[in-house]
């Protein structure tokens, strides 16, 4: 029985080195500071240019690895993996990087994006005789790859490549090279650093900060770059019409210590929130961010509005995937595990909450229940993007059309529903301009349902 595409949790972060003696230890800490990209797996493969050594497993990187296990990854190159889940899907077989042995020797892969046509891809591939390991869309392009008659490992991989559609960041290891590639739309990021004599790739700059390494530059839509013995070398170009590089990864997803897109998170995040405040003022005594995603945007806020900012949520970094629920019912006990409420902080105030996104509204629901309990006079929801209408399918984890309470209420209705004085999203023009970026660079796909690169069944064009 063929086993279905986990198309629902792609979120993904890569990293690799080639040449260092300390590999596996470095390429540890590189995934350590992906981790918000990935919580399900992670994996590392390594290479002393004859062989591979790989270690995969669930959960968190420092619940993965230790160190006798990062003793046994030896070699000078690497490529590492995290990877995103929810509970139930969550299989090892589906973890990366995926090891397969190819004619052009042994390949590893790991890949941060998702591929709109690997099903389609996948049945073509299956009825040639292809036998897939995993349920993930990633192995289509390893089996591409193996399959492609080109005369060099390059051309099989520009031939691979040319065949899938959609969003991939990815890194590939060969025993004697490290390959980073990513899609001719440029969705997700990826970067190339040094570290002395070593040569790095990562999704996230804040990845070559820890181990002392510096950013390169970006890997360029549909480019493939070769970090080896003769250096950084851009070895192949995919035809690229433009770029749609995702507009959820400065508003939620990536750190604010990196930068992505030529940018920094940190700056266009704080610009998103002072655009708010220029958009949506209201008189109030404080303002409060929906802690961790939305602090960059809610101090920015503040400073454009001249409302003091107040640390008045807590957020807990220890809440676990399983937590212990006691017998007896607490309302919110989910939030109450992530979230906690500072009193005096807020008690007889006229709150702004900035949060940088709703998408079932579950979670200012929540909080706006926990702020009024504690004292607040008055509750203003300002969000940091404009609401979230259409599922992603390029690699974020957003729930299909119907979960999303924007794509069911209108604004005024969700605000009724989250029980708050006022709801202000941030328009569409706002968000592109605070970016300070060309706004035709950008799928905003989940903002405004148009889909830059078609999607079955969806299939609206940019
Ligand atoms: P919800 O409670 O369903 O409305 O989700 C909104 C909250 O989840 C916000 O606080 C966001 O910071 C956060 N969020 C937004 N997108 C994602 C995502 N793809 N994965 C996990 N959390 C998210």
């Amino acid at each position: 029985m063929k086993e279905p595409f986990d198309r629902m949790r792609e979120e993904c972060g890569v990293f690799g080195i080639y040449n260092h003696a300390d590999v596996s230890r470095l390429t540890y800490l590189g995934l350590h500071q992906l981790q918000h990209r990935g919580q399900e797996s992670a994996g590392i493969v390594t290479s002393d240019t004859k062989r591979f050594y790989s270690h995969l497993g669930m959960g968190l990187v420092s619940d993965v690895f230790n160190q006798s296990v990062l003793d046994r990854l030896r070699g000078r190159h690497s490529i590492g993996h995290v990877r995103y889940g929810t509970a139930g899907m969550s299989l090892l077989v589906n973890a990366q990087p995926i090891v397969v042995a190819t004619a052009w020797g042994p390949l590893a892969l790991a890949h941060n994006g998702n591929l709109t046509n690997a099903q389609i891809l996948r049945q073509r591939l299956e009825k040639e005789g292809s036998i897939f390991q995993t349920s993930a869309d990633s192995e289509t392009i390893l089996h591409l790859i193996a399959k492609s008659d080109a005369k060099t490992f390059v051309a099989a991989m520009k031939d691979a490549f040319s065949q899938v559609e959609g969003a991939y960041s990815i890194g590939i290891l060969t025993p004697k090279a490290l390959y980073a590639v990513r899609d001719p739309w440029g969705v997700r990021p990826l970067h190339i650093g040094r570290l002395n004599g070593s040569f790095v790739l990562a999704s996230e700059t804040c990845a070559f900060e820890i181990i002392g390494g510096r950013l390169v530059r970006e890997v360029n839509p549909g480019e493939i770059v070769c970090l080896d013995d003769q250096g950084i070398r851009s070895v192949e170009k995919l035809p690229s019409s433009g770029r749609a590089q995702c507009i959820f990864e400065f508003i939620y997803f990536s750190r604010p210590d990196s930068q992505i897109f030529g940018k920094s998170v940190y700056q266009v995040r704080r610009e998103l929130g002072r655009q708010l405040a220029r958009e949506a003022p209201v008189r109030a005594d404080i303002v409060v961010a929906v802690p961790d995603s939305a602090n960059c945007a809610a101090v920015g806020y503040s400073e454009q509005s001249g409302i003091p900012f107040e640390i008045g949520l807590i957020r807990s970094h220890y809440v676990g995937r399983t937590f212990i629920e006691p017998k007896q019912a607490i309302r919110d006990f989910g939030a109450r595990m992530k979230y906690s409420v500072v009193p005096e902080a807020i008690r007889g105030k006229r709150v702004i909450l900035v949060d940088d996104s709703i998408v079932r509204g579950t979670t200012s629901r929540k909080l706006i229940r926990m702020l009024r309990q504690a004292g607040a006079r008055e509750i203003h929801i300002k969000i940091s993007s404009p609401p979230i209408v259409g599922p992603c399918f390029y690699g974020i984890d957003t729930p299909r059309d119907k979960e999303l309470i924007a794509f069911r209420l209108k604004t005024d209705r969700i605000k009724e529903y989250l029980r708050a004085d006022s709801l202000t999203y941030l328009s569409l023009g706002g968000m592109l301009k605070a970016t300070g970026l060309p706004p035709r660079d950008f799928c905003t796909a989940c903002f405004t349902n148009m889909y830059p690169i078609p999607v079955p069944a969806h299939g609206t064009m940019k």
